[in-house]
């Protein structure tokens, strides 16, 4: 049995959450709402982290492109996925939540345009 300190990060309150468990079993969480003992749970068995960066892109008024996961992303591949993105160039123009690339991984998770990007 191990006591270990979660930050949940499922709304804007951030309560620091006190969780017993043994392996990914949750026994006890304290204090937090139902939200908050469901991020435990998941957190113990496969941690996820909306993703928010940025891929280069050819032709635009900018010379990176902001694009963000279209899903949670398994935090134990956000390398990979960083590694994969560096090789990414998208050409403009580009409209707000485009498919930058799909199924990234084969995770089934999509990589989207988090704004429009117009032709320089
Ligand atoms: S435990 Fe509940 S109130 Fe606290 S941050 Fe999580 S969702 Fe919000």
């Amino acid at each position: 049995m191990e006591t270990t300190n979660i930050i949940c990060i499922t709304c804007p309150k951030g309560c620091t959450l006190e969780v017993t468990h043994e392996g990914d079993t949750v026994v006890k969480v304290k204090p937090g709402c139902k939200r908050g003992h469901e991020y435990v749970q998941r957190e113990l068995v496969d941690p996820r982290r909306m993703i928010a960066t940025t891929v280069k892109i050819k032709g635009g008024i900018h010379p990176l492109l902001p694009v963000y996961t279209s899903a949670p992303f398994p935090k134990g591949r956000i390398r990979d996925l960083v590694l994969a993105l560096r090789t990414v160039e998208v050409e403009a123009p580009v409209s707000v939540d485009a498919v930058v690339l799909s199924n990234v991984l084969d995770t089934g998770i999509d990589i989207l345009a988090s704004r429009d990007m117009e032709v320089k």
